[in-house]
């Protein structure tokens, strides 16, 4: 679908996939005014196939459009184009347990030129892929480096925002958490380098207490992290098993003083791809500490076979996520 000043959005199609071409002075390639979203399609238990939370996607979008100085696509257009194209690929949507059809959409600037404004038109596509099981070989912890060099976001920037250039400034961390022997980076905030925010990809999750006293507790929205739409479906998700949750800050120390003393019991990401992906270990330039027993957590997994279960139609969609497509 194109936008163009003082016309709109216009021109909707559903082609085959194919390379693009792009002028040299496409005005993405040099101000970078290029965002997406992350979503999965989902076989149900019927066999039918559904996407999870579209809305949600569609309105983060929005705001990413809006932190850009892009045009907002409206969100029924949106989730239109996701059920076209989904309607289209049915056959690729796996019919195996935590596998689906990975859906991006994108958009960037299509007009040419040099000068340093927001553009006069744009492109919004969305390709599609069959994704995998995140943990062929079942779940693994992963281990984490705390990132003291380089920060992901501050107040004001485009944190919240989920555009291209977030991810390009994050590579050199992640290669750095490679080096360490690190599989994913947790940023911290600019200012202190002390409150945890997120990792590369996903939300971060605290497991305080145990059994049915325990909290989940997740960094609050600071505007310097992605508000994950799976981090917003376990507080309501946790809330459903009978536990108590929170959003507020979280320090590196008092992660550190948890895991020691034993209240933090359980630490996981969570996102689109890799639904709870359970931390193992830490590492900073100063620590280094394994996650209670190092091993998958009770709550954690509990969670997860919950949120896949809902998902893939085998638990109630009591809070009408789904959205049936065929
Ligand atoms: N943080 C970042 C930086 C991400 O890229 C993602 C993936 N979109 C997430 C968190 C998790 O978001 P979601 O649950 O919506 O996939």
């Amino acid at each position: 679908i194109r936008w163009t000043e003082g016309r709109g959005w216009h021109d909707a199609q559903l082609t085959p996939y194919a390379p693009l071409e792009i002028d040299p002075a496409n005005m993405t390639l040099h101000y970078g005014q290029a965002i997406f979203e992350g979503l999965k399609a989902y076989r149900q238990a019927d066999g039918s196939i559904a996407t999870f939370r579209p809305e949600a996607n569609a309105e983060r979008f929005q705001a990413s459009a809006r932190r850009l100085a892009m045009p907002e696509l409206p969100v029924e257009a949106f989730v239109e184009a996701v059920e076209l194209l989904v309607q289209q690929d049915q056959a690729w949507v796996p019919n195996q347990a935590e596998q689906s059809l990975y859906l991006r959409p994108f958009m960037f600037a299509t007009e040419v030129g040099l000068g340093v404004r927001p553009a006069n038109s744009y492109i919004f596509m969305i390709i599609a892929s069959p994704a995998g099981a995140y943990f062929p070989g079942g779940v693994k912890p992963v281990s984490v480096w705390l990132s003291e060099d380089y920060v992901r976001a501050a107040p004001g920037g485009t944190g919240a925002a989920k555009c291209a250039g977030n991810y390009a400034a994050s590579l050199v961390a992640q290669a750095e958490a490679a080096a360490k022997g690190c599989d994913q980076v947790v940023w911290l905030d600019a200012a202190e380098h002390k409150w945890v925010e997120e990792m590369g990809g996903m939300n971060l999750y605290f497991v305080v207490g145990e059994g049915e006293n325990a909290t989940v507790v997740t960094p609050e929205l600071s505007g310097a992290l992605l508000p994950g739409i799976t981090r917003d479906s376990l507080l309501t998700l946790a809330g459903d098993l009978g536990y108590r949750s929170e959003e507020r800050k979280i320090s590196t120390d008092e992660w550190k003083q948890g895991n020691a003393d034993g209240t933090i019991t359980e630490v996981f990401a969570c996102g689109t791809a890799a639904v709870i992906t359970p931390v193992g270990h830490v590492k900073s330039a100063t620590a280094d500490w394994t996650v209670a027993t190092g091993e998958p957590g009770p709550i954690t997994m509990q969670l997860r076979e919950a949120l896949l279960a809902v998902q893939s139609g085998h638990r109630p969609d009591t809070h009408n996520w789904l959205h049936k497509i065929v």
